[in-house]
């Protein structure tokens, strides 16, 4: 498992909402004096679907994946682990960046895609139900200095983050939900099933099938073979199981003769 870092500061959103037709003025280039300054010192949070799609690219195991190339963070508010990218910790670039650019472009993190945008999450406390976004300006980067004008939808669209965003809206709700508002405090093995569910895949597959989980769990033959072999399914899946682990709703089905001891330890744990 990578070590633990620091708690994560939420950062407060530019005021500027752009909607999906407002146009900002930018371009980026390896011709750009800047070029690459943008990978290094700089924290990027790695999402379930991040991790699964980098482990591929490099055809590393997940375990690998997670202990060469993360750092797990809390969240400030909840104390949610979540998952960084590690910067080499004597130059602070990313491990990935060459003179030439990004090494592994094609799978780089939504964070990386994103930027110069940063986004508003509409469920996130306070935001009011409303989803925009943002412009990011930093003095490091002359990409805003340059004459080409994208509207947003055709930044989100050039950078292919829509399957990003499909592929994150799961693990976003449980991110947001209430379990985590409780105050409850969230055991280490409850930190350490979140963090092999939503990434260290290879790590549950054997949990899933190597275990007597699928003889307490009811789960359709098919989802069952899907599982062996295509990560996304058993991400799907992995978050359906933790919200049923973490937080007791129904996301999946217990053989008969399991509810009885799953009742039975739920009492306990209230009753602790
Ligand atoms: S993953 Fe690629 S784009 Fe993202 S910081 Fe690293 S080198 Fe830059
Ligand atoms: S600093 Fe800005 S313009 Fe320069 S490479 Fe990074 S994102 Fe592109």
């Amino acid at each position: 498992m990578p070590p633990e870092g620091q708690p994560v500061e939420p950062g407060a959103p530019d005021p500027a909402r752009l909607g999906l037709d407002d146009e900002f003025q930018f371009y980026c280039g390896p011709e750009l004096d800047c070029f690459t300054r943008c990978c290094q010192d700089v924290s990027i949070l790695l999402t379930p679907y991040d991790v699964l799609r980098l482990k591929r690219a490099l055809g590393i195991s997940s375990s690998e994946f997670l202990e060469r190339y993360t750092i797990v963070g809390r969240t400030r508010q909840h104390k949610i682990p979540v998952l960084f990218l590690k910067m080499d910790p004597e130059t602070r670039r990313c491990p990935f960046v060459t003179e030439a650019g990004c090494r592994i472009y094609p799978h780089r993190p939504w964070a990386c895609r994103m930027y110069p945008l940063g986004l508003a999450d509409p469920q996130h406390p306070g935001l009011g139900g409303q989803r925009w976004h943002f412009l990011i300006k930093e003095d490091l980067c002359h990409g805003h200095r340059q004459p080409k004008r994208y509207r947003v939808r055709e930044w989100l669209a050039e950078q292919g983050v829509e399957p990003y965003e499909l592929m994150g809206l799961p693990f976003k709700e449980l991110m947001l939900s209430d379990f985590w508002q409780s105050g409850r405090e969230v055991r280490p093995e409850q930190v350490d099933m979140l963090l092999m569910a939503c990434y260290d895949l290879d790590r549950f597959r054997r949990f899933v099938f190597e275990t007597s989980f699928l003889q307490r769990f009811d789960v359709a033959e098919e989802r069952v073979e899907a599982m062996r072999t295509d990560d996304v399914e058993l991400l799907e899946f992995g978050l359906q199981w933790l919200r049923f682990a973490l937080f007791g709703e129904r996301t999946l089905r217990l053989r008969r003769g399991h509810e009885r001891g799953r009742i039975a330890a739920r009492r306990s744990e209230g009753s602790s």
